[in-house]
C-alpha cells in the first residue's frame, strides 16, 4: 500500500494544492492531507474550518483522507505507515526552502521519500498568503480557492 503524506498549513486550501493532490492519486494507493500545526504560527482560519475546506474538495474521493498532526511531519509518516512526503514547487524559492526540508527529513528517515511536483504554471501564482491578505481587505478570492470552497 503505497502512502502519501501532503503536509500543509492549508490556511487556506487553494487551486493550487488542489491540482497537486488531484495530479498525484494516480501514483498512490491513498493520500493524507495532513493538516500541521505550528505553535509559532498565526492561523487566519481555524483548524476545524481548514479541514471543513478540505473535506469539502476531496468530498467522494475515496483516496483522500485529512487529518491533523503535530510535530515533526516524518513521525507522523511513520505513525500512519507513509512511506511519501508530497510537496509542491512554484518558485526557486520555493525549490532552496523545499530541499533543506526533504534533506533534512531524508536524513531523519531515509525510508520515507519526499516526492516534487512543479506547479501547473497557470497556479503558480497562487499562496495561502496572497489569499489571506486579500481576504483581510474584503476582495473576491473565488478564483484563488477550489470551487467548493465558499469563503
Ligand atoms: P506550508 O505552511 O508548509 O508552506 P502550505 O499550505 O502553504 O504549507 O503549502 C503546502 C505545499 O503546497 C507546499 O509544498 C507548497 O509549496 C505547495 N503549494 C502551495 N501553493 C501552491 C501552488 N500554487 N502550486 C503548487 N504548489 C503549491
Amino acid at each position: 500500500m503505497k502512502i502519501a503524506v501532503f503536509p500543509g498549513s492549508f490556511d487556506p486550501i487553494t487551486r493550487g494544492h488542489e491540482s497537486i493532490i488531484r495530479r498525484a492519486l494516480p501514483l498512490f494507493d491513498e493520500i493524507i492531507i495532513g493538516i500541521g500545526y505550528n505553535s509559532n504560527k498565526n492561523y487566519y482560519f481555524s483548524q476545524e474550518r481548514r479541514e471543513h475546506f478540505i473535506r469539502l474538495v476531496f468530498e467522494g474521493e475515496g483516496k483522500v483522507k485529512v487529518m491533523r498532526y503535530s510535530g515533526l511531519t516524518v513521525n507522523f509518516c511513520k505513525e500512519i505507515n507513509a512511506t511519501y512526503i508530497l510537496r509542491g514547487l512554484r518558485t526557486s524559492a520555493d525549490y532552496e526552502f523545499e530541499r533543506a526540508i526533504a534533506q533534512m527529513n531524508q536524513n531523519m528517515a531515509p525510508e520515507i521519500e519526499t516526492v516534487f511536483f512543479v506547479s501547473d504554471p497557470a497556479l503558480s501564482h497562487i499562496s495561502s498568503t496572497i489569499v489571506r491578505d486579500i481576504l483581510l481587505f474584503n476582495g473576491d478570492v473565488s478564483k484563488f480557492v477550489p470551487g467548493a470552497v465558499k469563503i
